[in-house]
């Protein structure tokens, strides 16, 4: 399929993203489940003042579902989901743009500085992931897309099933290098530790699903 290239700007902090050698490389799951949780707050808010929604606390969740046979990670929510334009404006472009244009190159290089300064979001799923998927139905909306990018050349998008108005997002987890693991990524006793940590930005349950085999 056709791939859309990102803007000069994105496609930067994508390379950085890749490249990454910064030990941080968990901050991802903070990016996605702060996304997820946003996108349930967005449905929230929408049901104080539409009386045909109804939000009942128990639909409204975030599931983490580690694969390690298949070496993905998958970040489920039962939130506002995304439209297609929606997908090509918010996971085309980096959401703070202008973040970059006040880094010298220097600081550019590892990444370290802008990592650690900015909440990166969404694109920091590059940093474990060499193929990046996200399925999604918007409220209101009867179709669903997909969205798919392996990083630098640009992304896809096309119509997709889904049930249920939300968002997954796949991550395919990198492969191991000689200095680096990922393994903890998709093992329930990592990400375990991982969520605990971040937890406290997020305010839905976070369940999680284990395939052994
Ligand atoms: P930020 O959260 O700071 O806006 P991100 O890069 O984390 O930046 O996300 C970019 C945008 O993509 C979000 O603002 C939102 O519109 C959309 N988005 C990302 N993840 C989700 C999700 N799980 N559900 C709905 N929209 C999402
Ligand atoms: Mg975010």
């Amino acid at each position: 399929m056709a791939k859309t290239a990102f803007k000069a700007e994105s496609k930067r902090l994508l390379e950085i993203m890749i490249n990454s050698i910064y030990s941080h490389k968990e901050v991802f799951l903070r990016e996605l489940m702060s996304n997820a949780s946003d996108a349930i707050d967005k449905i929230y808010y929408q049901a104080l003042t539409d009386d045909s929604l109804t939000f009942n606390r128990d639909d409204y969740y975030i599931k983490v579902i580690p694969d390690k046979e298949n070496r993905t990670l998958q970040i489920s929510d039962t939130g506002i989901g995304m439209t297609k334009d929606e997908m090509e404006d918010n996971l085309g472009v980096i959401a703070k743009s202008g973040s970059l244009a006040f880094k010298n190159e220097t600081e550019l290089e590892d990444g370290h500085d802008i990592i650690g300064q900015f909440g990166v979001g969404f694109y920091s799923s590059f940093m474990v992931a060499d193929q990046v998927t996200v399925i999604s139905k918007a409220l209101g909306s009867d179709e669903a897309y997909k969205w798919e990018s392996e990083g630098t050349d640009g992304y896809s998008i096309e119509p997709y099933e889904k049930e249920s108005v939300g968002t997954d997002i796949i991550l395919k987890i990198k492969d191991n290098g000689e200095e680096v693991s990922y393994d903890d990524f998709l093992d329930e006793q990592g990400l375990k530790t991982i969520i605990k940590k971040y937890s406290d930005f997020i305010r839905y349950p976070i369940r999680m699903d284990v395939t052994v085999q």
